[in-house]
């Protein structure tokens, strides 16, 4: 029998104590820079490498049978439509001027969202929820804008999706409902939300001093208080409730005091850090990408601290799906069934404006407002679904590809161009260093 060098096999480099990596067939391992030498050289020309090499290869199961069907995971061309959530784009307005916003809110006009369509588009879902099988269907409200600015379409699509579902079903399909917030919200509107909605992220940057500088409302004033107010409203009522907290190159370094003020303020065992997204807002020069060097240090110290309080900081996709494998980031590639106000359908929350340039790569149907169905573009469909990690030649010898999965793909392309962006980026050098380092803690090498 003929015998070849496994795929999906990486060198991770770190000083004189290369790391040999294999995602799909469990293997992490201490090698020579030599071995790490002889074995680029086999992937990239088919050089023979010595004996002593085949011999640890071998060890660790990576020398295979010629025949051992490719390992990567791949989507299949797939043009069918019946999704069984919807994200609703509700509004391009908003009450705060946040520094480093990545969708320019509050900066486009705002079209009222369409409210025959938000209701076509819940029933729409809870048929297909039906039709599949399964229990739940899912309505997401979502911005670019503050979603709260229209709760009444919010109100009106959960109570009518919840009334349709069990009048048409029974207890056969739970409506589930989500949303995100910059908690900015009345008494009246979060006492709503709180009875109401399953799962809610609040935006909440830290301790007042980092929230005020960073999230100011429109008129150039303090949302710190309210905002506090509202998440610990929220607390114990909401099911699944997140606090997200934006890292802009002013705040990284104030990262381990954000972790205290976090966990000593809210009863929640979890907070997300992430850092500025470049696009929009986030081209700032202040409030932009923080440095990824920088970012992962202070991360680290953040956690040491959140340790104390047994409660966890979670700041990259990639490293919380370590050591398993996914060939996408999100569900940008299903494709998301994701509504702008005026009734086109995008595979992207952050890709909503006819303007942007990205737009091409992301919208694939429009609601029809005659026949009040959804139009959509199979071939679209089918090539969306493609389109994962496996698509961008950036990713190709990546060896945190299988835990990153190429992560949010809006940063794929510039969003002043919508060309196709080629090198790597903060948050490629962020995940990047964790990964590396959790290989590195795997096989204990200091
Ligand atoms: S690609 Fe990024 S912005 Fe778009 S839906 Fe996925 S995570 Fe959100
Ligand atoms: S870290 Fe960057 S290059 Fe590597 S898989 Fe993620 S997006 Fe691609």
């Amino acid at each position: 029998m003929a015998y070849k060098l496994a795929d999906e096999v990486y060198i991770v480099d770190h000083q004189d104590s290369p790391i040999l990596y294999a995602p799909f067939d469990g293997v992490v391992a201490r090698i020579t820079p030599e071995m790490a030498r002889e074995f680029e050289a086999a992937r990239v020309d088919g050089t023979l490498p010595s004996r002593e090499t085949i011999a640890t290869l071998n060890s660790l199961g990576l020398v295979v049978p010629s025949d051992r069907p490719e390992r990567a995971l791949r989507g299949a061309w797939d043009e069918s439509f019946k999704p069984v959530g919807v994200v609703y784009m509700v509004t391009a307005a908003c009450n705060l001027r946040c520094t480093y916003c990545y969708a320019d809110a509050g900066d486009y006009p705002v079209n009222l969202y369409n409210r025959q369509m938000a209701l076509d588009a819940a029933k729409f879902v809870i048929d297909n929820a039906h039709e599949a099988g399964g229990d739940t269907a899912y309505l997401n409200f979502h911005g670019g804008g503050e979603p709260t600015l229209d709760l009444e379409l919010i109100q009106t699509v959960v109570e009518w999706g919840r009334d349709y579902a069990s009048t048409t079903y029974g207890d056969g399909i739970h409506v589930n409902a989500s949303m995100v917030t910059n908690g900015l919200v009345s008494k009246s509107k979060a006492e709503w939300i709180a009875s109401n909605i399953d799962s809610v992220q609040v935006s909440h940057d830290g301790p007042e001093p980092v929230h005020d500088l960073q999230r100011p409302t429109v008129r150039g004033g303090k949302s710190y208080s309210r905002v506090r107010e509202v998440i610990q409203e929220f607390q114990s009522r909401v099911p699944d409730l997140m606090i997200k907290a934006t890292i802009s190159r002013a705040t990284v370094a104030r990262m381990p005091e954000i972790a205290r003020y976090m966990c000593e303020s809210f009863e929640l065992d979890r907070f997300h850090f992430g850092p500025v997204l470049g696009t929009g807002r986030g081209r700032s020069v202040i409030f932009g990408e923080p440095d990824p060097i920088d970012f992962v240090r202070y991360y680290y110290q953040a956690q040491a601290i959140a340790d104390e309080y047994g409660k966890t900081i979670v700041v990259s996709g990639a490293l919380s799906t370590f050591p398993n494998v996914r060939r996408t980031f999100c569900g940008v590639t299903d494709p998301n069934f994701s509504l702008t106000s005026d009734g086109h359908i995008s595979s992207c929350y952050e890709i909503m404006y006819d303007d942007d340039l990205r737009a091409p790569h992301a919208y694939y149907g429009r609601y029809d407002r005659e026949s009040r169905s959804f139009v959509v573009d199979g071939n679209r469909i089918a090539k969306l679904r493609l389109h994962d990690v496996n698509a961008i030649s950036k990713c190709k010898d990546c060896f945190a590809k299988w835990q990153c999965a190429g992560d949010c793909q809006a940063r794929w392309y510039n969003s002043q161009t919508g060309d196709l962006e080629t090198g790597a980026d903060v948050r490629c050098e962020i995940n990047r260093t964790l990964i590396r380092d959790r290989l590195l803690e795997i096989v204990s090498v200091s």
